[in-house]
């Protein structure tokens, strides 16, 4: 879908200026385990077209969404954007970037959770006002999204969609009208709660917000002619720049329009933060830098840290491929440095043809799925004792059908070892985790677990060892899908800490 210039003379009420094209909702697919909801982006060039450059890293930070794909630019007159269904090699041709002119932009990927898949909910999402035009892409999830949707419908802004991203663009166009665009940004952060990093478009200025918890990661890149904000550093790695560093919780980032530097705004400034371990466990690309931890190197410490805790005795230590093999190749290093004798192998070989639309039509076909997408080694297994290590145990489905491939191939012992807290609640800011009733560890101890997946042993990380590894204190997490306590106030569940928060309302005045 192509937009042309929303017009900048719009009268508020803010109109939407998303097509309202719909392809009609569809369940979003089955997904093996959680599954990160968006990346963003955002670049701000000295004199190249930026259509290029974010289409580069939108590819990069593929892994975070597959079912929509976006880009909005600005060329100092007017906004162009194009988004399209699927993942970004089907979204785009090159004709697409071509009509993308100017030298800022933004852009997105996008898996859908509740809601379906559909076009209206792909982004960037643009909306046009009098103060001009504005773009916007969210990763994460806001918890008070319904009462400003509603507040907002009240007074007369018209929503095409129930995302909240467009709840955030709307709010933030309503205080542009009146303030200028620290001051808006401030306005609608005060406003908006839960998890979001945000890459924003205001006419050519393009700006990252992070929440004031810093749920989801962010970061600033240097290019040679210019800089980018990105959800992964690997998006600036693909671009031939530097990473400065990462966006401070509750910073906004403002790019210099000629792509000459940036400001930084710190305008919330939280006791503690809230990220989410789950970043370094299992979303983010291994050759990443999040909050100062390479995430490669994390999930290594995290292995070994799982074989302190609770290394076990056998002859060949095998990933899943390939969420386990990090966490793998530090368990074994570490059971090495104890002097047991352990080998490490890939046992397991994947089949990478096999992808997300396959089609399994009886639970029969869906339980024979991790056949056709994983094939052991036999001469690897065949008689041997084998520790099986992965990052997170969602439903049990894989583990099951793992484990039961393992002694078919003749695996004379299978323990099974996790890398992170055994997932025990849904998350609300923004990762498809499962819920509750689905999660096999939801209320139950760990031999019933074990029980279940038919392993000789199963043994999960602790929390202190994930704070350990990521060297961070607990209070500095969000731990709520392993602990239940959530950093955010969440109707039906329990906060880790305060959350009170201002009930919503009309913003403060124009000179606060
Ligand atoms: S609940 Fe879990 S997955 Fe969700 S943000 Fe918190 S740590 Fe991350």
């Amino acid at each position: 879908m192509s937009q042309g210039d929303p017009g900048n003379g719009a009268a508020a009420p803010v109109t939407s200026l998303t097509d309202p094209l719909d392809d009609g909702d569809r369940a979003p697919a089955a997904a093996d385990g959680p599954t990160e909801k968006c990346g963003v982006v955002g670049v701000s060039l000295t004199d190249r077209a930026a259509a290029r450059p974010l289409y580069y890293s939108l590819y990069a930070l593929q892994h975070r969404g597959q079912d929509s794909a976006g880009i909005a630019t600005h060329d100092g007159f007017q906004q162009h954007s194009h988004v399209g269904m699927g993942l970004v090699g089907d979204a785009f041709d090159g004709t697409d970037l071509d009509g993308l002119a100017g030298s800022a932009g933004i852009g997105h990927v996008r898996y859908p959770t509740a809601g379906g898949v559909n076009a209206r909910c792909a982004q960037p999402f643009s909306v046009s006002f009098k103060s001009g035009a504005l773009a916007l892409a969210h990763n994460g999830n806001l918890v008070n999204a319904d009462d400003i949707r509603d507040e907002l419908a009240s007074s007369g802004h018209a929503f095409t969609s129930r995302g909240d991203t467009e709840v955030i663009a709307h709010d933030l166009a309503r205080n542009l009208i009146e303030a200028d665009l620290i001051r808006a940004v401030k306005r609608t952060m005060d406003r908006v709660h839960g998890s979001y990093s945000l890459t924003v478009m205001h006419d050519d200025t393009v700006l990252g917000v992070r929440d004031p918890l810093g749920n989801r990661p962010l970061c600033i890149g240097k290019l040679e002619d210019g800089y980018v904000l990105a959800s992964e550093s690997a998006a600036i790695d693909t671009l031939d720049g530097d990473l400065v560093r990462d966006v401070r919780p509750g910073e906004l980032v403002v790019l210099e329009s000629d792509g000459s530097g940036f400001e930084s705004y710190q305008l919330f400034e939280e006791e503690h933060t809230a990220r989410c371990f789950f970043e370094h466990v299992y979303f983010a690309r291994p050759d990443s830098v999040i909050d100062d931890t390479l995430v490669y190197e994390a999930r290594r410490d995290l292995g070994r840290a799982l074989w302190e805790e609770s290394g076990v005795d056998s002859d060949v230590v095998m990933p899943v491929p390939d969420s386990g093999r990090a966490f793998a190749s530090g368990y074994a290093d570490a059971a090495a440095e104890d002097g047991a004798e352990v080998e490490f192998a890939e046992g397991l070989m994947k089949n990478r043809y096999v992808g997300r639309t396959f089609i399994m039509p009886t639970q029969d076909e869906r339980e024979r799925a991790v056949r056709l997408k994983l094939n052991p080694i036999r001469s690897t297994v065949e008689g041997r004792t084998v520790t099986l290590i992965d990052d997170s145990i969602v439903r049990g489905t894989t583990s099951t059908q793992l484990v039961e491939l393992l002694r078919d191939a003749g695996a004379a012992e299978v323990h099974v070892r996790i890398g992170a807290p055994a997932i025990v609640a849904p998350c609300y800011m923004g990762i498809d985790m499962a819920t509750r009733e689905e999660l096999i560890a939801a209320g139950r101890p760990v031999e019933e677990i074990r029980d279940d997946i038919a392993a000789d042993s199963l043994s999960y990380l602790s929390v202190d060892a994930v704070a350990d590894a990521l060297a961070s204190s607990r209070a500095d997490l969000c731990l709520g899908c392993v602990t239940g306590e959530y950093p955010y106030d969440i109707d039906g569940e329990t906060a880790d800490r305060d959350v009170s928060r201002p009930a919503v309302g009309e913003p403060p005045p124009a000179d606060d």
